[in-house]
């Protein structure tokens, strides 16, 4: 029986206890820390400021024989001879594994009768998509992350939780249904810190003013909130958010979704979460229980999930474009220090800490851990007090327990759980002493901020800071140059410093980026000047995938070099560099035709994405055709 089988019109949460991929030691295996994500930095996403991440296929080696899912849209034809047919959306047809192939797109020939029921998107990326086919080759890839900003983080607790200030759906199915849970951001009590503490989690000033590698500037205007991060003065990560948005910006959510239809053919299953799309959920990310099932490894998707059959899942990837929500049945709740896993042995405790402070984190869990629930305790936990930790738990705890409640009360999809708006995520999982400030311009959300950061951090509620659009001369983001170098950000074309250049190129299924040198060959040799060319442009290629947030699978064509030595001192300078990006990133030694193979984690959309249109005139094409000679 499933995790959320339907028992006489209830759902239950209740997950199996045997989880079979979960492990019980508090080291998390590779595929358990990019699930996991926050208790480890190397796998924290920028552009996901929420707590969990999206799930690794368990036990990474079974990737070969998985096809890939996502693409199964817009580009592939339908096998020859095959006779254009109605999509199978909004029916409870779990039969053939084609009806996956034709989900979401309507072909040319389609007829279009369920235009207003098709709620069938394309499917999301799997986990897998990107992958390197061997765990040793993705292990020696793997850019290991700076221990740096984001990894510690202050205090928590407030004297009251912030207003809920934006203007918010109500219950997504509307007519009288409950509201979702909101995150428990604070306590009621304030807890108490003694001078000392305070004191050492200060950060730095000098002449009474803050003193911080990073800025944080905060832009609101009715169509979008936008967040900067600058260090020193330039950019380096963007993130947007449209207002109240329970469709498109959904991921941490948690819904009671609906089974709509089971793809054997795509190891899919199409979940109705009252969005205006179907959501996916692959086979992987389905939860059961060990003895529903008969012998042999793993059950296939059509045996677990059943059409029309409720279940409780999570969202851990944005809809984009075209492609739906992915979802997971195993849900989780990020606090401030620990992360709830709710029916689960799971116990994590990040190895990026010293042995000691673990062992010392684990006493104190081994006192406040329900026995019942997984938990895993984040970097940021280093050196916080016991009661600390202890409260982060027990507010983790009133939330689950509430959105069980709600789940067992509920009938209908819905939404269970909303995450709190961006900025509050942003801050909750990045705000510490190396931001100099955060630099609000909007009264609302300033009053919420710093009410957050006063309960979470007393000892830096000060570096949350008021811009008054009425008395400054300039607007933020012209104020600090944000605008300008977003336009730059958004061009194809990067110059270095010495003349050479970048091109980004987006397809369908990669970005390919084309290094080339400057007119200008300096006195030097040809192979040294390609060589302080290319390590230019490691420098800079690992910024701008940051700023742009460029994700899956890139392509690099650096300049080719003939000596070995300087190929490999390229690749460990550009591994380096995207040491400073706490995005997960691999990098693959140059080929034999001088291209880096690599793959960046992809949560959110996109810069590109997040502040364009494609063009209506040429589709996407970037070239207008001339018409009159083919006419
Ligand atoms: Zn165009």
């Amino acid at each position: 029986m499933a995790k959320a089988e339907d028992k006489g019109g209830r759902v239950s949460s209740q997950a199996p206890a045997n989880k079979p991929e979960k492990g019980r030691s508090n080291t998390p295996g590779p595929a358990e820390k990019e699930r996991r994500g926050p208790e480890d930095g190397s796998s924290e996403s920028g552009r996901r400021p929420s707590g969990s991440s999206a799930r690794a296929q368990p036990g990474g080696g079974d990737g070969n024989r998985r096809r890939r899912g996502s693409r199964g849209g817009r580009s592939r034809q339908g096998p020859p001879g095959s006779v254009p047919r109605a999509d199978d959306a909004g029916q409870n047809d779990d039969s053939g594994g084609s009806a996956g192939q034709d989900a979401g797109r309507r072909g040319p020939g389609t007829p279009a009768t369920e235009a207003g029921k098709d709620r069938n998107p394309e499917l999301p990326e799997r986990s897998i998509e990107g992958r390197p086919k061997s765990r040793e080759a993705a292990e020696a890839a793997l850019v290991r992350r700076k221990p740096k900003i984001g990894d510690t983080m202050p205090a928590p607790s407030s004297p009251q939780p912030p207003v809920k200030r934006r203007r918010r759906r109500k219950g997504a199915g509307g007519g009288g249904e409950a509201r979702p849970v909101e995150a428990v951001l604070a306590d009621e009590e304030p807890l108490e810190l003694d001078e000392k503490t305070l004191r050492r989690r200060r950060g730095r000033q000098r002449k009474g003013k803050a003193v911080g590698r990073y800025l944080m500037c905060v832009h609101v205007r009715p169509e979008a909130t936008q967040i900067a991060v600058l260090e020193g003065r330039a950019l380096v990560e963007h993130y947007v958010s449209r207002p109240a948005d329970d469709i498109s910006q959904i991921y941490g959510n948690i819904y009671l979704g609906r089974v709509q239809n089971v793809l054997p053919g795509m190891e899919a299953a199409f979940v109705d979460i009252a969005t205006p799309k179907n959501a996916v959920l692959y086979q992987g990310d389905v939860q059961y229980d060990r003895e529903d099932i008969d012998e042999g490894s793993e059950p296939r998707i059509e045996e677990v999930l059943k059409p029309r059959q409720m279940i409780m899942c999570q969202v851990t990837k944005n809809p984009i474009a075209h492609k739906g929500a992915r979802l997971t049945q195993e849900v989780s709740l990020p606090g401030r220090f620990v992360v709830l896993v709710p029916h689960s042995r799971t116990y994590g405790i990040s190895k990026r800490l010293p042995d000691e402070e673990r062992r010392r984190l684990r006493s104190v869990l081994d006192k406040c851990k329900p026995a019942e629930h997984g938990i895993i305790v984040r970097t940021a936990a280093e050196n916080v007090t016991e009661e600390e930790i202890t409260r982060d738990v027990v507010r983790l705890l009133k939330q689950w327990e509430q959105i069980e409640a709600l789940a067992g009360s509920q009938r209908r999809p819905g939404l269970l759980y909303r995450e709190p708006d961006m900025a509050v995520r942003v801050i909750r999982e990045e705000f510490n002493k190396d931001y100099r400030g955060v630099i609000i311009d909007e009264t609302g959300l300033y009053d919420d901020v710093r009410d957050y950061v006063a309960g979470i951090s007393p000892a830096l509620a000060d570096r949350i800071q008021f811009y008054d659009r009425e008395k400054e001369e300039l607007p933020l983001f012209e104020r600090y140059h944000v605008h300008q170098q977003l336009q730059k950000a958004l061009d194809r074309k990067v110059w270095l410093p010495s003349g050479g250049s970048l091109v980004v190129e987006h397809t369908e299924a990669l970005t390919v980026i084309d290094v080339n040198t400057g007119k200008n060959v300096g006195s030097s040799s040809l192979e040294e000047t390609v060589f302080r060319n290319n390590l230019e442009a490691a420098v800079e290629i690992a910024r701008q995938l940051r700023l742009r947030d460029i994700g899956g699978i890139i392509v690099i064509d650096f300049v080719d070099m003939e000596i070995k030595e300087n190929r490999d001192e390229v690749i460990r300078v550009f591994r380096d560099a995207l040491g400073r990006d706490k995005t997960r990133a691999q990098v693959f030694n140059i080929s034999e035709l001088g291209l880096v193979e690599m793959t960046r984690k992809r949560i959110g959309e996109g810069l590109l994405e997040s502040l364009s249109e494609p063009c209506e005139a040429c589709d996407g094409r970037g070239v207008t055709i001339h018409e009159e000679l083919l006419g």
